[in-house]
């Protein structure tokens, strides 16, 4: 289950209408989505370098069914039936290069926007609001582990 308390957090706009997660409205139904660096062991210095991990493609049903485990569903509840509590995922990224990282692995930033349309990989997404920091980067090793199949946080 999602971890729905992590402050700060960002309001996720996303294009990729390839993904099992995407609502119409560029509106992203995940319970948490993961911002990665797209090659293990290099850091993201631009936004080409970042993706969205979480990204998976849609194939029909049985793919949906499949990710039902990161579905934010009392967001999608209150959003039909109009609460006014937009659906929204949780933001978890490790890209300590970018200015808006934020200690926790966590986004500090009012929102932030994945593109990629028509993706069929994770690593053809990209978070368009990256900004170089400029910073030497602390999280390669979590990076490391977490393409490992390894539990992220
Ligand atoms: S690509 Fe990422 S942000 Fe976009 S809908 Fe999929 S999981 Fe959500
Ligand atoms: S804006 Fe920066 S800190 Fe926020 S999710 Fe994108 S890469 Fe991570």
């Amino acid at each position: 289950m999602a971890d729905n308390n992590k402050i700060p957090n960002p309001e996720v706009k996303c294009v990729v209408n390839t993904c099992t997660h995407w609502v119409p409205g560029n509106i992203c139904g995940a319970g948490n989505i993961d911002i990665l660096n797209e090659e293990v062991g290099k850091m993201s210095k631009a936004v080409e370098q970042t993706m969205c991990k979480t990204f998976e493609e849609r194939r029909g049903l049985a793919n949906f069914v499949g990710s039902a485990d990161n579905v934010n569903w009392v967001g999608f509840a209150e959003e039909l039936v109009g609460v006014g509590r937009r659906l929204n995922p949780t933001v978890t990224c490790i890209v300590d290069t970018c200015k808006y990282y934020h200690e926790g692995d966590l986004c500090n930033i009012d929102s932030i926007e994945i593109t990629g349309e028509n993706a069929k990989e994770c690593q053809t997404t990209d978070c368009a609001t990256f900004e170089y920091s400029g910073k030497p980067s602390k999280n390669e090793k979590l990076q490391h582990s977490r393409e490992k199949g390894e539990k992220f946080r």
